[in-house]
Order: C-alpha cells, then sequence, then structure tokens
C-alpha cells in the first residue's frame, strides 16, 4: 500500500504500457520487447514472491519457451514434473490424464512456483534495452483523449508516473482496476465453489502426482511441490465463514477422512491464517479492446481452478498478441481492427475452456458438493480407468488447450533507444 499524496509527476513515453506483472504481463511485455518495441512494464508489487498463485507450466508453455531457445536453461530451475494426473474416489485410484503421448518436447506439467517463472522472464528481458519494468508502480487510472487512451497514471512511491502510449495492454489480473476503469462489460458465468489453499508437509512414500480425492460432499487437490503439498480444498462458494465457524479441527478431521495418509500432520495447520481463501470466477469481458487499450489474461477472463489452465491461457494470450502487434507497434498506433484481432483469435479457446469448466462444475463438483454419493464410477471415468488411450484427450486438452499458439514475433536487433529505454528494472521506493 501507497501512502501520502505523491508531489512529484514524471511523464514517459514508450510504443506500449503493459499494466501487471503476471503471466499474461511479463510475456507479452517480453515478447514485445524482444521484438524491438520499447515497452513500459508496471507491476503494482516490489517484487513477484506472491504465494498461492498459479504455479503450473503447461507443455504448451514449455514448448514456447524452447521456440524462444530458453528451455534448458528454464527447466534448469528447482521444478517438478507431473507426467499424470488422477484422481481417487474412496480407495480407488483413477488415471485421468496421461501427458506422456503429447507431441510436445515436454510430456509433463512442470510444477514451480510462479514467481521463478515469472523472475526468469524478467532476467531474460534484460537482454532487450527496450523493456522497462516498473515494480512498485501500480496504474491507477486511463489516460483518455479523443476517446482514445492513450496511457496510464500510475504512482510509484512517492511519484505519479504518466506514461503515454500508442498501446496500454490491461494484464491487471481478474481484479483488474483498469478493466474497472474502461467500464467495460463482464460475462459472468458462475462457479458453484470457492477453495481453501494450504500447505502440509510431504514425505518421500507419499504418492507422487498431482491428484484429486473425491468423497460424497467433499473434493480435495494435491500438487506435489517437493517437500511440501499445495492442497486445495474444495467448498460451496460463499462457504469460509461457516468452515471457520466449525473450527479449524473440523477442516483438519475431512483432509484426514479424505486422504489418510495426511492425518498424521494435519496438526501443522496451526490457525486460519495458514489457510488462503480462493474465491473462484468464472468471467470474460464482452469486449476486450477499445482504441488504444486491450485486455488479455486474466483481465479478460478469469478461468476456474479446473485443470489449472488460468496461467497456460494467460501466457497464450500474451503471445497471440505480442505475433499480431509487434511489426504494427513498432510502425506506431495500431488501428482498433487489430486489436479486435486479437479477440477474435483467443475467444474462442478461452470460450470452449470455460464450456468444459462449466460443464464439470456442475455435473461433477455441484453434485459432489450438493452431497450426492458417489455410489457408480460415471461412464467417462470408467472409459478413462479401463482404457489407458482416453487419457490422451484430457492431457492434450490441459497440457496444449485449443489453438495453442507459437512464437512468430520476429527477434529484433538492437532498436534505437529511446530516452527511457535500456534502464532495466526499477522498483518504487
Ligand atoms: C490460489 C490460486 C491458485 C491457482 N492455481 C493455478 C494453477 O495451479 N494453475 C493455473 O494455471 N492457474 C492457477 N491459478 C490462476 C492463475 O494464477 C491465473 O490464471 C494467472 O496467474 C493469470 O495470469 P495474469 O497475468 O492474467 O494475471 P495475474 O497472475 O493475476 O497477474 C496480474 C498482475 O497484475 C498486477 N497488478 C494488479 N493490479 C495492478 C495495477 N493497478 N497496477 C500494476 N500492477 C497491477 C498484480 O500484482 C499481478 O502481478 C491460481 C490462482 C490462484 C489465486
Amino acid at each position: 500500500m501507497q501512502s501520502g499524496a505523491p508531489s512529484e509527476t514524471e511523464t514517459l513515453t514508450a510504443r506500449c504500457c503493459v499494466v501487471g506483472g503476471g503471466p499474461a504481463g511479463m510475456m507479452a511485455a517480453f515478447l514485445l520487447a524482444r521484438a524491438g518495441v520499447d515497452v513500459v512494464l508496471l507491476e503494482k508489487h516490489g517484487d513477484f514472491f506472491r504465494d498461492f498463485r498459479g504455479d503450473t507450466i503447461h507443455p504448451s508453455t514449455l514448448e514456447l519457451f524452447h521456440e524462444l531457445g530458453l528451455l534448458d536453461e528454464f527447466l534448469k530451475l528447482p521444478h517438478n514434473e507431473a507426467r499424470e494426473i488422477s484422481g481417487w474416489i474412496g480407495d480407488e485410484r483413477i488415471p485421468v490424464a496421461d501427458f506422456t503421448h503429447l507431441p510436445t518436447r515436454c510430456k509433463f506439467v512442470g510444477l514451480m512456483p510462479q514467481w521463478d517463472f515469472l523472475n526468469f522472464l524478467a532476467e531474460k528481458g534484460k537482454a532487450y534495452p527496450s523493456l522497462r519494468l516498473l515494480m512498485g508502480a501500480e496504474a491507477w487510472e486511463l489516460i483518455v483523449e479523443d476517446d482514445r487512451v492513450v496511457g496510464v497514471l500510475a504512482r510509484q512511491g512517492a511519484k505519479w508516473l504518466e506514461i503515454r502510449a500508442d498501446l496500454t495492454i490491461g494484464a491487471d489480473g481478474r481484479h483488474s482496476i483498469l478493466r474497472e476503469r474502461a467500464g467495460f462489460e463482464r460475462i459472468e458465468l458462475g462457479a458453484p465453489m470457492d477453495v481453501l489453499w494450504f500447505r502440509l508437509p510431504r514425505r518421500q512414500e507419499d504418492p507422487k502426482d498431482p491428484f484429486g480425492r473425491f468423497a460424497t460432499g467433499r473434493i480435495m487437490v494435491l500438487l506435489d511441490r517437493g517437500d511440501y503439498w499445495q492442497c486445495g480444498f474444495v467448498i460451496p462458494k460463499g462457504g469460509r465463514e461457516e468452515r471457520e465457524r466449525l473450527g479449524l479441527e473440523a477442516l483438519r478431521n475431512e483432509i484426514a477422512e479424505l486422504a489418510p495418509f495426511l492425518a498424521d500432520r494435519v496438526d501443522t495447520l496451526k490457525s486460519w491464517n495458514d489457510v488462503r481463501l480462493l474465491s473462484v470466477a468464472l468471467d470474460r469481458l464482452r469486449q476486450w479492446s477499445r482504441p488504444g487499450l486491450l485486455f488479455i489474461g486474466d483481465a479478460a477472463h478469469a478461468m476456474s481452478p479446473i485443470g489449472g489452465v488460468g496461467v497456460n491461457l494467460a501466457v497464450q494470450d500474451a503471445v497471440a498478441a505480442a505475433n499480431i502487434l509487434a511489426a504494427p507497434l513498432l510502425r506506431g498506433p495500431v488501428a482498433p481492427a487489430l486489436l479486435a484481432s486479437v479477440q477474435r483469435r483467443r475467444e474462442w479457446p478461452t470460450q470452449a475452456t470455460q464450456a468444459i469448466q462449466r460443464f464439470l462444475q456442475k455435473r461433477i463438483i455441484g453434485n459432489v458438493l450438493a452431497g450426492a454419493a458417489i455410489e457408480t464410477l460415471p461412464l467417462p471415468l470408467r472409459l478413462l480407468r479401463n482404457f489407458p488411450v482416453f487419457r490422451r484427450i484430457p492431457a492434450r486438452l490441459i497440457g496444449i488447450g485449443f489453438r495453442p499458439e507459437h512464437i512468430r514475433s520476429p527477434e529484433a536487433p538492437a532498436v534505437p533507444l529511446s530516452p527511457l529505454a535500456g534502464r532495466g528494472c526499477e522498483r518504487g521506493n
């Protein structure tokens, strides 16, 4: 939080101002700068170190690192590799997705703290003098002239920043302030659940790979993070207060019932401060752009956690935006029709993914949370259990998704520098 009224205003100019240093914003800024576009990225936090965010790096994102020639180096960062995802119903384990047949270089989902992923991109971005990361800089307002967005007003420490740009990319996440300022209409698709996130210690003898546990009225997802489990305990929408009223001991007992191997360590949850709430949202903007402004990633479409595809979609949007916009941006302001074509390219993969998520939310999660007994295994799960070949379908949907993007924006040789280029990463006070 920044306090006190800023006393000075600094004006910067750039071809493109990206707001938000999450997966969408960092990848977009990196690719545009790589193509020689003069980019300023604003990130309101002083660093990328935030816990409980999407930590899955999907095969399609890893493929992009390969296309960028960065894969080997990226994989040197500490990570886990999930080659399969399974679900447990009672004592029965049902393999759901098998990534080992994907037509990608990496046949696994990488599990890595998101800050490592973002720091990696920021570090690699230093090779491009036209990329300027402003940390601790929070966008507050859009600057609009003649009905066109011409930049943003931001606050960094004790000063206002007026960033004037031919294009502003709103990648400020699912609580996007720019989206609100632009008055864009959001289509709410609804979600029947929220998720309680917490960590529990992991032991060597524990099962491997991510998996979900299902029982009547309860669902929990576990992601193997090496020495701990990242656990997502699914509750009915708005149910956190009720859970707190029932007490932490009740939650510990339910976890132990769902996954008995965790019974000996549920006591490591000491208070509700150890339990974070993910308020699940599923929505998308009707329109992703207006002259001078484009939204991508969660700001354009918040995804349900089903399949853990939020990071992947955010990155894919960024790649599509860079592919379409990099060359025109080098020449100057981009036509509204080009911005609309980013939405056209990414809208149906988004809609198709959200349609599947809605179906699963309604048919499986909603029913289980409502207490429907799981007596017989539904047909799709029986097929997945009995015929390994079917496991390639969820693997493809999760690991690659619809319409995977490829790097088409070129890597530019060094371009003439603007006055603000080449200063690397700057932090606010
Ligand atoms: C608890 C949790 C678990 C999740 N698990 C998974 C998972 O396993 N797999 C998966 O794929 N997805 C997961 N997700 C979703 C995933 O994190 C998001 O879909 C993804 O990060 C979206 O990327 P983004 O860049 O669009 O937005 P974000 O990651 O939200 O990034 C937005 C950035 O903008 C910055 N920002 C916001 N407002 C401003 C402002 N005014 N000025 C400047 N900067 C601003 C924020 O600080 C942030 O860094 C999870 C999300 C949560 C909350």
